[in-house]
């Protein structure tokens, strides 16, 4: 379970001050999906970013399953991210000079992962996003669909209970875009929670639960009638 409490913040440069987010609040039960959708530069990004524990709030706590998370060193977001915590970019953010395989197992390595199980984990990974057949590939070799599973396969194959995605099909065409939701939608049917950043409305309606924000605050929040 995580709960947001009147989460603020505040990014100052040097004497402009911006308030990206003001007074956030929410809780998430666990194997929810859940849409955040709004105007660009409402704080949708800034939001996924505390959220994933890549940046700290200015205010507020943030709990993940009771402990709180707000005000913690970058060395214990760090152990806590590992593992528990997938992100998807919408950049694919995937390293160049390494191929598929190499880019899926790297979070098993930082995990000191022996080497027979993560031979196992990426090979099941790689079946399950449908990228086998790539391994050997480079990034710069990929279409965008591929690069979006890949990075995808990268962000689960540590099995995360918590999966949060940025705009995961910006720049995909829809057919691509299509395939990344199916594939993120599986992964919430077999428990997985997961939090996604969205324009599309039509990648709104996998979620369970859609967040409307505005100017740094949430104005709606509506869950799905079952
Ligand atoms: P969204 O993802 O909804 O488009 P963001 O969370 O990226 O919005 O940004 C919210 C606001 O915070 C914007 O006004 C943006 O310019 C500002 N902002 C985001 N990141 C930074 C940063 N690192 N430094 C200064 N301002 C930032
Ligand atoms: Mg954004």
């Amino acid at each position: 379970m995580i709960k947001l409490e009147n989460i603020t913040k505040i990014f100052k440069t040097e004497d402009v001050e911006t308030i990206a987010l003001n007074g956030v609040s929410f809780e998430i039960n666990d194997g929810e999906f859940v849409s955040i959708m709004g105007p660009s530069g409402c704080g949708k990004s800034t939001l996924l970013s505390i959220l994933g524990l890549l940046d700290n709030p200015t205010e507020g706590h943030y709990f993940i399953n009771n402990t709180d998370y707000g005000k913690m060193k970058e060395s214990q977001r760090t152990d806590m991210r590992k593992g528990n915590i997938g992100f998807i970019f919408q950049s694919f953010n995937l390293i160049d000079d390494l191929n598929v395989w190499e880019n899926v197992e790297l979070p098993l390595q930082f995990l000191g992962v022996p080497y027979n199980e993560r031979k196992r984990r990426v090979e099941d990974i790689l079946r399950k996003v449908k990228m086998s057949h790539r391994a050997k590939h480079y990034p710069q070799q990929l279409s965008g669909g591929q690069q979006q599973r890949t990075a995808i396969a990268r962000a689960i194959v540590t099995q995360p209970k918590l999966l949060l995605a940025d705009e995961p099909t910006g720049n995909l065409d829809s057919k691509n875009g299509l395939d990344v939701m199916e594939l993120i939608s599986q992964l919430n049917a077999e428990g997985t929670t997961v939090i996604m950043v969205t324009h599309s409305q039509h990648d709104a309606t996998y979620a369970n639960r859609i967040i409307n924000m505005f100017d740094g605050q949430i104005v709606e929040s509506v869950t799905k009638m079952l």
